[in-house]
């Protein structure tokens, strides 16, 4: 008998996948980790301009390692950046890639991406810019309503966010989401991508059954 764990991650991948599709999106369910990253890599010719925002599960499945190997000589890496100045420099220019690695904090069963940023670099070329936007995103990233989805962004991604980079937040003493207004805080943008309006599948979600991310 198959895994009842995988049967129920590839039904709900698959359904949401139709959802997201039915907002313009571009979308597959695959099992697993090296699946996302090749489709992944489908998506993308090897002399794209290429960057990346926040992409945890990107990084998790090997995307961004691959993409910094050397066979893509034209990558944006903002994290290659040596100063402060710099690295704005290189998120301004990833707005005119080819592909842009994006992510989502959290997709609701109907379809729609929520993130949540501190800069709003990675939402707005998520948006605008980029010829095309790639989303990794694992079905643990699912959530009912888009309402549950923000919850989820809010209570769950971005308090670990908080702690991986170590932060002084309330989050990061509790856990959960104070609703505070430090400084230190990420939670400064909140975005819902109800529909891929720009061009038909100009945004691709690979939906993932492997757990990738947070
Ligand atoms: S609003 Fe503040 S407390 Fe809530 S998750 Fe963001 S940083 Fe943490």
């Amino acid at each position: 008998m198959a895994c009842p764990t995988a049967m129920r991650n590839e039904l709900l991948g698959n359904t949401v996948a139709k959802n997201l599709e039915k907002r313009g999106f571009e979308a597959v369910y695959v099992a697993t980790a090296a699946e996302a990253k090749e489709k992944a890599l489908s998506y993308i010719r090897k002399d794209d301009v290429i960057s990346w925002g926040g992409c945890r599960s990107a990084e998790d499945c090997g995307l961004i390692d691959e993409l910094r190997g050397g066979a893509y000589p034209n990558i944006i890496d903002r994290d290659t950046a040596k100063t402060p100045e710099e690295k704005t420099e290189l998120s301004r220019k990833a707005f005119f890639a080819d592909v842009y690695i994006g992510g989502a904090n959290a997709i609701s069963e109907d379809g729609q991406i929520v993130n949540i940023d501190g800069n709003g670099n990675r939402v707005a070329a998520m948006t605008w810019g980029p010829t095309n936007v790639i989303v990794i995103a694992s079905v643990d990233k699912i959530a009912k309503t888009v309402e549950d989805a923000v919850a989820r962004a809010r209570m769950v991604a971005a308090p670990i966010n908080m702690q991986r980079f170590g932060k002084d937040t309330p989050c990061t003493k509790t856990g959960t989401c104070m609703n505070c207004m430090s400084p230190d805080s990420i939670c400064n943008v909140f975005q819902i991508i109800r529909r891929c309006n720009s061009r038909q599948g100009r945004i691709k979600v690979i939906l993932v059954g492997e757990k990738l991310g947070f």
